[in-house]
């Protein structure tokens, strides 16, 4: 049994390309599923962005709203004061209304500082929404592309297949149910070409038997790693001359 000069390079540059195709068909959804991660990831960073924004919020009111009644009771304060008859009562007055002033400059500073942290989180916030407005369009770009890619990718796949077929209708009966065994599982991987006189798979020296049924277009296998082997077109044809 002997198999066409040349029929076996060829089957093997098809299964190449189909490893190529199915990998760019692959491709696309993974580009298309980044793209939606990256939407989701801009969506949370502007939820923690107002959320953070909201309890900033809060504790700025409520520090605002107890500066506010400690004024009052220092006012309190400051009226009984000025009524006050006892040196005691003055001077206990005197102390609270001292303790009372620290503690609101202090709270004024806080205050401050979170006026200026809620600024940050209102610039945060906006630039989150740009960022997600980025995301999303840049995701649209890449659905349409992949989707218009994958519809001539699939056509070229089909037309691939068909070459595949008749590629393999030529091949002898016997022998073609075992190169359909192995190149089922391994694809382009369970054939080989030689390379000089070593295995194209696994650079196992072949022996002169072995290159003598390669010129005579007998089906090998190597012996090390099982692939399929073949001699390039242009060695057998300066073989010939
Ligand atoms: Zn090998």
């Amino acid at each position: 049994m002997t198999i066409a000069a040349g029929a076996l390079q060829q089957l093997h540059r098809i299964h190449r390309q189909l490893t190529d195709l199915r990998e760019q068909l692959a491709r696309g959804p993974k580009q298309v599923q980044a793209g939606e991660i990256n939407v989701k990831r801009c969506e949370n960073e502007i939820s923690q962005a107002k959320d953070n924004y909201c309890k900033s919020r809060i504790a700025s009111d409520e520090k605002q709203l107890q500066l506010k009644q400690r004024e009052l009771r220092i006012n309190d304060l400051q009226a009984k004061l000025n009524a006050c008859s006892s040196n005691r009562e003055y001077q206990a007055l005197k102390e609270q209304i001292a303790a009372d002033k620290t503690a609101n400059s202090v709270l004024s500073d806080e205050i401050l500082e979170g006026l200026l942290k809620l600024d940050e989180l209102q610039a945060l916030i906006n630039s989150s929404t740009e960022n997600l407005q980025k995301a999303k369009d840049e995701l649209q770009k890449v659905r349409d592309r992949v989707s218009s890619q994958q519809q001539g990718l699939e056509s070229e796949l089909a037309r691939v297949l068909q070459e595949l077929a008749d590629a393999e209708s030529a091949l002898p009966e016997d022998f073609k149910r075992e190169y359909q065994r192995i190149t089922r599982v391994r694809g382009e991987q369970a054939m080989a070409q030689v390379d000089g006189e070593v295995c194209g798979g696994c650079y196992q020296l072949l022996t002169p038997q072995m290159m003598n049924d390669l010129y005579l277009l007998k089906p090998l296998f190597c012996k090390s790693c099982g692939c399929l082997l073949y001699l390039a077109e242009d060695v057998l044809n300066k073989r010939r001359k």
